[in-house]
């Protein structure tokens, strides 16, 4: 659209998790997905007059070891306040939230950007509790009623409030993906987007390129993808674009995107009450919690690359997941050389995982048996070629390396020179040309050579051993 070089985007995401505690925020109803509607509830949730809520100390302590991770600083005493909404989800018509005090403040998190790394700033961390879903499915008389589970209401979920500096939907996008690595490695949410455990709200204006001042925002609501995510944002910035351009002013509100359409629609407002007691997250406490909290992506791919030799790009695959990331780590250790790991493991494991559907847990080959493989190929007992057959037999009969390697009868790649020194023979005499370079002490035609004994050999001989011969007959 031609009025995106005359207008600058502003973003803002608002993030919540719900957080994996077993019980809700202020009872012991379970938080368990997927349960029969309305069988997780109590006077305390459904907030039945007289009842008293009690603060659930996981979910304290999870919100702030996910605040932590997010660089945020943990205030000590922080209020709850009561949101007044009006919901048909939200029978008690409040939610209890943090408004003025939240639980934590001034963090960020780095992105990469085209033009390179981007730190985006986190406003607040704070915690609240969700509210009841309705349902238009899947019961009787469906078809034209709406039926309300309150299983969910009162589960904690934290709400995670970036600053303004998102410039475009694909730094938005990159932006969630992070986000989502780093609550993942903490283990306070399984950020699932179809089960409603991570779900996005976008504040999104635009201002003429230069101008300073913000344009009036609006606010993009319950978005379940973060493609979607990025979606909206380019449908709503190219709509706010149109609106000013044609004279007209936007207003403040909040809207629905409909992923069908792929436009978003206008809805509703709110207010906040406070009167709750305070939320204390003493010095004690927040080292406790600091204690608990794991290495967090970014560190662990700094860290990696300078113990294993990998590169960066290795890193970030084999960090894709924390499980991934553990396991790689437990055969790089295990082995001679990590770096071989980290090749085997993108190229030989991850290749055949995708391809047959399966989670690196699912995996027949098992970290040892990685370990084993490469080393096998390290000493040149195996040759790359030979490690591929095996993990194929691996992948077929459902089994670990090592079995397969016994089954096959301990195969070793053929040291038996005889043969290769009749091809490195024909391979020389074949090419006197390099030869001649060599001998004029161009070293590096070794390569070439090399290369044209592997391909006669067809893959089978040990580049090692081959390369040693090479250098006998042409020194
Ligand atoms: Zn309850």
């Amino acid at each position: 659209m031609a009025g995106r070089a005359k207008y600058e985007p502003v973003i803002g995401l608002e993030v919540h998790v719900q957080l994996l505690t077993a019980s809700k925020i202020f009872c012991s109803c379970s938080t368990r997905f997927g349960d029969p509607p309305n069988t997780n509830v109590c006077p305390v949730c459904l907030g039945l007059p007289g009842a008293l809520p009690v603060l659930n100390r996981k979910a304290v302590e999870f919100a702030t070891r996910a605040a932590m991770a997010l660089n945020c600083e943990i205030r000590e005493t922080s209020i709850f306040a009561r949101k007044n909404y009006f919901y048909p989800d939200l029978p008690k018509g409040y939610q209890i939230s943090q408004y003025d005090k939240p639980l934590a403040e001034h963090g960020f998190i780095e992105i990469a950007t085209a033009s390179g790394s981007k730190r985006i700033g986190i406003t607040r961390v704070h915690l609240e509790e969700d509210a009841g879903k309705s349902l238009h499915e899947g019961f009787v008389g469906s078809s034209d009623t709406t039926a309300i589970d309150l299983n969910r209401s009162g589960v904690p979920l934290i709400e995670i409030v970036s600053e303004p500096d998102i410039a475009t939907p694909d730094e938005a996008y990159e932006y969630l993906t992070r986000l989502k690595e780093i609550i993942l490695y903490t283990g306070v949410s399984d950020c699932n987007m179809e089960e409603g455990s991570l779900r996005c709200d976008a504040n999104i204006s635009v201002r003429p390129r230069g101008q300073e001042k913000f344009g009036t925002k609006t606010e993009v609501k319950n978005v379940n993808s973060f493609r979607f995510i990025r979606e909206a944002l380019e449908y709503e910035i190219d709509r706010q674009i149109e609106v000013i351009e044609g004279g007209g002013k936007i207003t403040q509100e909040t809207r629905l995107y409909n992923s069908v359409e792929g436009k978003t629609y206008s809805m509703r407002s709110k207010e906040q009450e406070p009167d709750l007691l305070p939320l204390v997250v003493d010095e004690k406490w927040r080292t406790e919690i600091r204690n608990t909290l794991p290495e967090l992506p970014e560190a662990r791919r700094t860290r990696m690359v300078a113990d294993y030799s990998i590169t960066t790009h290795d890193a970030h695959v084999l960090t894709l997941t924390k499980t991934l990331a553990d396991q790689f780590e437990s055969a790089a250790k295990a082995a001679k050389n990590p770096k071989r790991v980290a090749n085997l493991v993108q190229s030989e494991l991850m290749g055949r995982l995708k391809a047959q559907g399966l989670e690196i847990e699912q995996s027949p080959v098992t970290m040892k048996g990685v370990a084993e493989s490469a080393d096998l190929v390290e000493s040149g007992a195996i040759s790359g070629k030979m490690l591929k057959d095996l993990y194929d037999l691996a992948f077929e009969r459902g089994e670990d390396f090592p079995e397969v390697y016994e089954e096959e009868g301990r195969p070793e790649q053929s040291r038996d020179t005889s043969a290769l020194e009749k091809i490195v023979d024909e391979v020389v005499a074949a090419n006197p040309k390099q030869v001649e370079q060599y001998r004029a002490g161009k070293k590096t035609v070794i390569g070439f050579f090399v290369g044209q004994v592997m391909k006669l050999s067809k893959g089978q001989a040990n580049p090692q051993m081959v390369n040693e011969l090479v250098e006998k007959k042409l020194e």
